[in-house]
């Protein structure tokens, strides 16, 4: 089957699917991007996604390209088109095309918008959970506002190749005062040794993540103890459980940090409930 890409208006073969040289994405990574899970063919917490879209967006004064009810129609056609029954859909939107100069385009220019989407392996991935991952600690030398999603993503890229270097499969970033403030493309979590569920504040320092958000609600009817607060490598390292949510993996537990064994060396059942339990408090679209 032959992949179709959404670019600017036109549904394209994959391998046609192209922005021009001078597009402020490529250019300046002058955009935003969301990534939304595709489970039963269907758009999980879409109306969240296009929600943080537009808060990134208004963040770089690009304005929204279309309505939401009508990037909702071009999320759902490239995913049909796509036969995904279960897998992601990338939506990127950017400042568009205009000749170089890092100022905006004067007169504004329409911002350019790409929608592809890409099956995944579920029995894979439930393996990968059922095993837990390793993830390294990475210094975090990214920008004050990485709250907004943007596809400037280099060090996350740096942080990635670092951890699969390492033999691990993600990277969490510390920051100066030692303190865990997310993972190299996910929202990290720890349990402590007293039951406690541990995430830091969405302040600027992380993104909001939207699967992180709907946990809050899970951890809230599993009866579980919620603190948003910063939590040091140390304390990761002795936590009883730590794992990390994003939308492309849900809940994915990590059993090893830095080499070191979290807890007992294999997915606990704070983690497993969680993962679980999501589906059924995340909006099936
Ligand atoms: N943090 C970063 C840096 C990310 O790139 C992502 C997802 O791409 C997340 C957290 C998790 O966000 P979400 O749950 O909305 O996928």
């Amino acid at each position: 089957m032959c992949r179709t890409t959404y670019v600017n208006g036109r549904y394209l073969p994959h391998r046609n699917a192209m922005v021009h040289v001078e597009d402020r994405g490529y250019q300046f990574a002058d955009g935003v991007y969301e990534v939304c899970e595709v489970r039963g063919g269907r758009l999980v917490d879409e109306r969240r996604h296009l929600a943080r879209l537009k808060r990134s967006l208004d963040e770089l004064r690009i304005r929204m390209p279309m309505s939401f009810a009508a990037l909702g129609i071009v999320l759902r056609e490239v995913v049909a088109r796509n036969r995904i029954g279960y897998g992601i859909v990338y939506l990127q939107v950017t400042r568009g095309v205009a000749r170089r100069d890092h100022a905006f385009p004067v007169p504004e220019v329409p911002p350019s918008v790409v929608v592809t989407a890409r099956a995944l392996n579920q029995a894979r991935n439930e393996a990968l959970a059922a095993k837990g991952i390793a993830v390294v600690s990475v210094a975090d030398n990214r920008w004050g506002r990485v709250d907004i999603k943007t596809i400037g993503l280099l060090p996350n890229v740096l942080a990635r190749q670092a951890a699969l270097d390492q033999g691990a499969r993600d990277a969490w970033f510390v920051n100066r005062d030692g303190a865990v403030t997310e993972g190299a493309s996910t929202n990290a979590w720890i349990v402590t040794a007293a039951g406690t569920v541990v995430t830091r504040p969405a302040d600027h320092a992380i993104l909001r993540g939207i699967t992180r958000t709907v946990l809050f609600d899970v951890i809230k009817t599993q009866g579980l103890h919620l603190e948003e607060r910063a939590f040091t490598l140390a304390e990761a390292y002795a936590a009883r459980e730590a794992f990390v949510t994003a939308a492309s993996q849900i809940v994915l537990p990590v059993v090893r940090i830095d080499g070191r064994v979290i807890g007992e060396g294999k997915p606990g059942p704070v983690a497993t409930a969680l993962r679980r339990e999501f589906h059924r408090y995340a909006e099936a679209g």
